[in-house]
C-alpha cells in the first residue's frame, strides 16, 4: 500500500531530475578516510581483526584485548611488539602510510598481514582513537589522539614496550553506520569468531580477552614451539576437544605447495559451515574454489546435507598469490587456481580414503593388555575416532585386497560378492591364517594376533555383528559395512578400465550459452577423457556424438551442462566421476547383505577383515558410521566396576 502511494506522488511523465553541475573538487582527507572505513571497518570485529593483525606484524608474543559493550563502546588492544617511534605516530594514522612495503616488488611478495596502510586512518576517522607506543630501546613512550579524524599532537606518555590502540565510540560520527550495529552479544560473537580464527593461525602467541571488565577468554601460548603438539593444543582450546579428537592430521607437499592442518573425520560433520578455517600463507581467507575442492573430497563419505569441519593452511610462494584483491583482505587470487584446486582435492581425498574401520584402534595388532590400557576413547557424542588425543596412533596398515577386476568380469565378481550363499574364500573373503580365533573362541594371546576389529562373537537381531577386540567390544552395522566394501570394489574395478564412451546413433544438438560453448571448445580433450565427444556447431550450439557409457541411461545432457558449468567456474570437474560413483553406490547398496540374514562366524570374521582392508570403511556410502566400539574400561563403568 505504502509503495503504491509513493509511486502515485510523482507524475508518470516527469522529466528526469537534472542537478546543476557541481565543480570537481578534492575531498578532504578525513572524508576520504571515512569512505575507506566503509570498506575496511564493517563492525567492531573488523577493528579487532586489523589491530590484532598489526600487533602480530609487530612481532607481539602476547596481545591483550579489552572490550566494552561488544566493542562498540571500547576496543583496547595492547601488545608487546616492536612499537612505533614517537615521530612516526602521525604517519601511522595517515593514509597510505605503511612500514610493510615500499615498492610493487614488495607487494608481490608480501609476508605481513597488513600492507595497505589504511586500517589506522580509517578506524581513527570513525571513532575516538588513541595510539600509544614505546619501542623496546626507548626510555619513554608517546601517544597521539585522533578524534573522528582530527589528529592531535604527539605527547609523551608512560608505556611499557609495545603498542596500545584504543578505539572508543565506534561510528559516533557516522550515524548511518551506527544504525547497522547489532546487539552487544552479536557484535561480541563476531569478534570472538575472528579471534578464534587468528588464534588457530598463531598458537605461539598468547591472547587474553576481557569483556566489560571481566576476563572472558585466554588462549595460552604454546611455549614457542611450532610443533604439532602445541598446534594441537590450540586446536582443542579453540574448536573443542570433540573436534580435535576426531581430526585427521594433514601435511602434504607437492608442486611447490604445502597443505597442512586438520580435517574432521566424516562422522564429525556439522549442520553449517561454521568450522571451516582456511589460511593462505597464514592469512585467513575465504576461497570458493578451495571450499569447492574440500567439498568434493568429502563427497563420497559425508552424510547428505552435512558440512565438513577443517582447519587448513596452504603455503606457497607469495608471488603465486595476489593478496591485494579485497580491501579487508578476505580474499586472494591464485595465479594457478586450477592446480591448487586439484592439489587440495587430491590431498584430502587421499587422507579421507584412510578412514578405514579400526584404523585408529589403540593397540591394534599388539597384545590385548596394551590395548585396554590405552583405550581412553568413549562413545559419548562420537561413535569412534582417535582414542587418545589429536593425532590418532599410527594406523594399523592392512594389506590392500587385490582387486584387479576388469569391467567385463565385474558383474560376475559382483554377483559372487553378494551371493545369497555363504561367501567363498575365492570371492574375495580370504582369511589371513594368523587372524583366526582360537577354537575355544578366546582371543589369541601374544603379539600381532588381534586385528583392529577383533573376532566376531555373535550376531545381534540379524543386524549387528558383535566382535571382541583388544580394547573391548566392537559393534558393526553389517549392511552399512558390506555396502561400503562392495562400493569400493566396484569403483576400483571401474577405475581400471576408465570411462568408455558410447557413441550416439544420432548426434545430440545442444543449445548452450556462448561462454559454455567456449568452454566446450577449449576443453574438448578433458571432455573426451570423460566420454563426451563434443564439437562446437555454432556460436551457441554444440553437437554431442558420444556420452559416458555407464551413464548413457541417466540424463547425459544435464550431466554435460553441469560439467561445463564446473569447468567454467572451477577449471575442473568431478561430475562424471561423482555420477558414476552414485550409480555404483546404488548397486552396492542393493547388493549388500540385508538385515535378518544369518551369517556364520567365518562370514562375520571375513566381513571384519574386509572392513579393515577397505578404504573409507569407517562410514557407509551415505556417510553413516559402520561401527562403534566400547572399551572394557567403559563397560566396567556401566557396572560401576573398579570404583
Ligand atoms: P598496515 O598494517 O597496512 O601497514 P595500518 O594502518 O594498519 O597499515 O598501520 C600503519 C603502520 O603503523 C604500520 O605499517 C606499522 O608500521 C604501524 N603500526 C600499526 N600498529 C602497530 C603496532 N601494534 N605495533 C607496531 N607498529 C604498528
Ligand atoms: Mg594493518
Amino acid at each position: 500500500m505504502r509503495a503504491a502511494a509513493i509511486i502515485c506522488t510523482s507524475p508518470p511523465d516527469a522529466a528526469p531530475v537534472r542537478r546543476p553541475p557541481v565543480p570537481i573538487r578534492q575531498l578532504p582527507d578525513t572524508l576520504v578516510n571515512q569512505i575507506a572505513a566503509g570498506e575496511v571497518v564493517e563492525r567492531p570485529a573488523s577493528v579487532v581483526k586489523e589491530l590484532v593483525e598489526n600487533a602480530l606484524d609487530a612481532g607481539a608474543r602476547r596481545v591483550d584485548i579489552d572490550l566494552e559493550e561488544g566493542g562498540v563502546r571500547l576496543i583496547r588492544i595492547r601488545d608487546d611488539g616492536g612499537g612505533i617511534a614517537p615521530e612516526e605516530l602521525p604517519l601511522a594514522v595517515s593514509r597510505h602510510a605503511t612500514s610493510k612495503i615500499a615498492s610493487l616488488d614488495d607487494l608481490e611478495a608480501v609476508a605481513t598481514l597488513g600492507f595497505r596502510g589504511e586500517a589506522l586512518p580509517s578506524i581513527a576517522s570513525v571513532s575516538r582513537f588513541l595510539l600509544a607506543s614505546r619501542r623496546p630501546g626507548d626510555a619513554h613512550g608517546a601517544a597521539l589522539q585522533v578524534d573522528g579524524g582530527r589528529v592531535g599532537e604527539v605527547a609523551p606518555k608512560a608505556h611499557a614496550p609495545g603498542t596500545t590502540v584504543e578505539v572508543r565510540d565506534l561510528f559516533f560520527n557516522v550515524p548511518a553506520r551506527r544504525k547497522f550495529l547489532r546487539a552487544e552479544r552479536t557484535e561480541l560473537g563476531h569478534i570472538e569468531e575472528w579471534l578464534r580464527s587468528l588464534a588457530l593461525a598463531r598458537p605461539d602467541v598468547e591472547l587474553r580477552v576481557s569483556h566489560n571488565g571481566k576476563p572472558s577468554r585466554r588462549y595460552k601460548p604454546d611455549g614457542g614451539g611450532q610443533g604439532d603438539r602445541e598446534a594441537a593444543a590450540r586446536l582443542a582450546e579453540t574448536l573443542g576437544e570433540d573436534f580435535s579428537r576426531q581430526a585427521l592430521r594433514i601435511d602434504h607437499q607437492g608442486a611447490g605447495l604445502r597443505l597442512h592442518g586438520w580435517i574432521a573425520q566424516p562422522h564429525y560433520s556439522r549442520s553449517s559451515a561454521d568450522q571451516q578455517y582456511l589460511y593462505v600463507n597464514g592469512r585467513a581467507v575465504r576461497d570458493r574454489s578451495i571450499a569447492h575442492a574440500v567439498k568434493l573430497a568429502y563427497q563420497d563419505v559425508l552424510f547428505h546435507g552435512r558440512q565438513p569441519a577443517y582447519v587448513l593452511f596452504l603455503e606457497l610462494d607469495p608471488t603465486r598469490v595476489d593478496v591485494n584483491v579485497h580491501p579487508a583482505k578476505h580474499e586472494v587470487r591464485f595465479r594457478d587456481a586450477r592446480l591448487i584446486h586439484d592439489f587440495v582435492f587430491r590431498t584430502l581425498q587421499e587422507a579421507l580414503a584412510q578412514t578405514r574401520a579400526g584404523a585408529d584402534v589403540a593397540g591394534a595388532g599388539t597384545a590385548p593388555a596394551a590395548g585396554i590400557a590405552a583405550a581412553a576413547g568413549g562413545y559419548g557424542g562420537a561413535v569412534h575416532g582417535a582414542a587418545n588425543g589429536v593425532q590418532p596412533p599410527p594406523a594399523w596398515t592392512p594389506r590392500p585386497q587385490p582387486l584387479g577386476l576388469r569391467l567385463d568380469e565385474a558383474p560376475a565378481a559382483y554377483a559372487a560378492l553378494y551371493a545369497p550363499t555363504a561367501p567363498q574364500a575365492d570371492a574375495g573373503f580370504a582369511l589371513p591364517a594368523t587372524a583366526l580365533p582360537r577354537q575355544d573362541g578366546a582371543l589369541p594371546q601374544g603379539d600381532g594376533e588381534v586385528p583392529p576389529l577383533g573376532f566376531a562373537i555373535a550376531q545381534l537381531h540379524g543386524i549387528y555383528v558383535l566382535a571382541e577386540n583388544a580394547e573391548g567390544l566392537v559393534v558393526v552395522d553389517m549392511h552399512a559395512a558390506h555396502e561400503r566394501i562392495g562400493y569400493e570394489r566396484l569403483k576400483h574395478a571401474h577405475d581400471g578400465i576408465g570411462l568408455r564412451a558410447q557413441p550416439l546413433l544420432v548426434p545430440l544438438a545442444l543449445a548452450v550459452g556462448e561462454r559454455d560453448a567456449d568452454v566446450a571448445e577449449r576443453e574438448a580433450q578433458t571432455l573426451a577423457e570423460l566420454g563426451f565427444d563434443v564439437t562446437r556447431s555454432g556460436p551457441q550450439s554444440l553437437a554431442v556424438r558420444s556420452v559416458p557409457a555407464l551413464l548413457a541411461h541417466a540424463d547425459p545432457e544435464a550431466l554435460l551442462r553441469d560439467v561445463l558449468a564446473d569447468l567454467r567456474e572451477h577449471g575442473a570437474t568431478r561430475r562424471v566421476a561423482a555420477a558414476r560413483d552414485e550409480l555404483l553406490s546404488t548397486m552396492a547398496c542393493h547388493g549388500a547383505v540385508r538385515a535378518n540374514r544369518r551369517l556364520t562366524l567365518p562370514e562375520m570374521n571375513a566381513l571384519l577383515r574386509d572392513m579393515e582392508a577397505t578404504e573409507r570403511s569407517g562410514q557407509c556410502n551415505h556417510g553413516r558410521p559402520t561401527w562403534a566400539r566400547f572399551s572394557l574400561g567403559e563397560i566396567d563403568r556401566w557396572f560401576l566396576r573398579g570404583r
